[in-house]
């Protein structure tokens, strides 16, 4: 069983010409044949170049991984238990949600703590990430959640201003 997927997706607007019979391995049609349009990825990308690199429509999506992996956790089954407490006091009216604390220190010289055990993931440099960073930011304030900062918003932001580098300026970010 070969996890590699096809050449061709939603996400890059590309298909395989023989879509019922596609070579496992290589993800392509089981027979290539000269002359054809190239609709999947490697086609695709042979005239269209870099486009092919971007899930499509670029700069409006998030995007997700189409494999299938052998194991997620939809495998796995937690049996949790409700009887006896830890880290609190064995008493219903004190063992109750509001009081779990889940801060956690993050950092390996200078800790910061965050309040709740994770991160919110970085947006990177397309309007998706402007359009809703606001919100994300605002929200991770209030939860006491740090959020990462794609590592080319400053590159892609037309108003950013870097002098012997350093960013100035960047509205974006
Ligand atoms: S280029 Fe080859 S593999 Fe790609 S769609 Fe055409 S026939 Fe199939």
């Amino acid at each position: 069983m070969s996890f590699t997927k096809i050449n061709a997706s939603a996400a890059t607007l590309s298909k395989n010409r023989t879509e019922d019979s596609i070579s496992h391995i290589s993800g392509m049609c089981a027979t290539c044949v000269d002359g054809c349009i190239g609709m999947c990825e490697i086609g695709k990308s042979a005239y269209r170049g870099a486009e092919m690199i971007y899930p499509q429509p670029f700069g409006i999506i998030t995007t997700a991984s189409e494999k299938d992996y052998p194991v997620d956790y939809s495998h796995l089954t937690i049996l949790g238990t409700a009887i006896g407490a830890h880290g609190i006091e064995e008493d219903s009216d004190k063992a109750i949600f509001p009081n779990v604390n889940l801060e956690r220190p993050i950092g390996r010289e200078r800790e910061i703590t965050a309040s709740l055990p994770f991160v919110i993931a970085a947006m990177g440099s397309t309007k998706v990430a402007s359009i809703n960073w606001d919100g994300l930011a605002t929200g991770a304030a209030l939860s006491g959640v740090p959020m990462a900062i794609g590592e080319n918003v400053v590159g892609m932001d037309m108003q950013a201003e870097i002098r012997k580098g350093r960013v100035l300026k960047s509205p974006e970010l």
